[in-house]
């Protein structure tokens, strides 16, 4: 039976929290997300926040990713290779952004990533640059991702 007023719950980020705490509320409660990682093996925390005063939070490992995928409870989507400001990145710099992470999540997952969400915008960078800047929508469909979501 389809929804009256269907919601979509979408995490972005993939905190380790999510795999500790949402996971068994979505199990537990027969619910479905998307959450938009990020696909950067080295990177194990927010560091790309942590210079701007938010607390040291650890990331998912790619086991605990793959766990999530497999859980049938999560859609794992991207959120970009480091979570860099897309606005500031040269064409390539973009291209490569979007098209890694696509196709790294789908060599870790095994699985079509199909949605991604841009990093790091914010009121100030919206208004300065209009988002997501024709280069952006451009690189998302050479890399055949099939929706954008503009989160932070
Ligand atoms: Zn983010």
């Amino acid at each position: 039976m389809k929804p009256v007023k269907p919601i979509i719950l979408i995490f972005d980020d993939g905190y380790e929290d999510n795999y500790f705490h949402l996971m068994p509320l979505l199990k537990k409660h027969h619910v479905k997300a998307v959450i938009f990682v990020l696909a950067d093996e080295p990177l194990y925390n927010n560091r790309w926040n942590m210079a701007e005063g938010e607390p040291e939070a650890a990331l998912m490992s790619p086991e605990q990713i793959i766990e999530c995928h497999q859980s049938g409870c999560v859609e794992i989507a991207s959120h970009g290779i480091s979570h860099r400001r897309l606005t500031k990145l040269t064409d390539d710099e973009l291209a490569f952004e979007i098209s890694a992470t696509k196709r790294r999540l789908e060599e870790m997952t095994g699985d079509e990533v199909v949605s991604f969400a841009y990093p790091t915008v914010t009121a100030r960078s919206v208004s300065q640059k209009p988002s997501p800047p024709q280069a952006t929508v451009s690189a998302l469909l050479r890399s055949q991702v099939q929706s954008g979501w503009q989160i932070t």
